[in-house]
């Protein structure tokens, strides 16, 4: 199934490029009272009860013209948006030829040594809002990632468990402006982290480890690739992470991005493809 987020408070379900107005479903989830009961995306936490609902209301759903709204988050409220630097060796070998990307690191360290880092989750957007380029002077480059979205609390998960507590992916754009401060900073400027067009739950993605990636800029293709690349894999940032802390439902995994990546200027629009999910539209402003 796929579901997105839309208008604001909209809950689709789309189908053959269609947007079947599902709002109703949200009906299942419970009232909540400051502070909140449980940790995590609601939505997401309760994934289960929400698609049976879907699948009662959708006969009688209002069909909407997907060009027509306004695609928000897929995941409305992440507890955390994790990045994974470098997974990818032709980025890892870009990196290395270009200043503007390495900037005062002097070494790349690997994703074995360096691990994750993590993106503010108020930099969090969806393809309708797009991405407002801040600091005019600096460098800012798009990244083209696969999303994982964590369904289900995880700690210290193995890896062999690590895809059963996946509740689907997304597309991710890590926008991240180039310099010398942490990548936590760099990679949190409002509206630098995309995700979208909508959520496409586990069972409809074979192998997260082999998917075609796709971006281009202008109508021109930058990043080319496959997930089959990653250096950790969807199972492997699973697990390390969990180590760490517990991934609760909502949480977001970026999973690095390919060779390719870039400048982006206003006025550019950034077209994202990645196989088994969609395309998703995204105007820099
Ligand atoms: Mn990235």
């Amino acid at each position: 199934m796929k579901l997105c987020r839309f208008n604001g408070t909209r809950l689709g379900c789309v189908q053959g490029g269609e947007v079947f107005d599902v709002t109703t479903a949200l009906d299942v989830l419970p009232e909540v009272r400051w502070p909140l009961p449980a940790r995590g995306d609601l939505l997401i936490r309760h994934l289960g009860p929400i698609r049976d609902r879907v699948e009662e209301v959708l006969p009688e759903a209002a069909i909407v013209d997907i060009h027509q709204v306004s695609l928000d988050s897929p995941v409305a409220n992440p507890t955390k948006l994790i990045g994974a630097p470098v997974n990818y060796q032709t980025h890892i070998d870009e990196a290395e030829a270009d200043e503007g990307i390495v900037f005062d690191q002097n070494v790349i360290k690997p994703i074995s040594e360096s691990l994750c880092f993590l993106k503010a989750c108020s930099s969090l957007v969806g393809p309708g809002q797009g991405v407002t380029r801040s600091f005019p002077d600096r460098r800012t480059d798009h990244e083209l990632e696969l999303a994982v979205v964590i369904g289900r609390e995880a700690r210290s998960i193995a890896r062999e468990r690590a895809l059963e507590c996946v509740a689907g992916y997304t597309m991710g754009l890590d926008m991240t402006v180039r310099g010398g401060e942490d990548r936590s900073i760099r990679k949190s400027v409002d509206s630098y982290s995309v995700l979208g067009p909508w959520l496409a739950t586990a069972d409809e993605i074979e192998d997260p480890n082999n998917l075609d990636l796709r971006l281009r800029l202008n109508g021109e293709i930058r990043q080319d690739s496959n997930t089959r690349h990653l250096i950790y894999d969807v199972q492997t940032l699973i697990s390390k992470c969990s180590e760490f802390y517990t991934l609760l439902p909502g949480d977001v995994i970026y999973t690095g991005t390919p060779a390719g990546v870039g400048p982006v200027k206003p006025g550019d629009v950034l077209e994202c493809e990645i196989e088994a999910i969609g395309t998703m539209r995204v105007p820099v402003r």
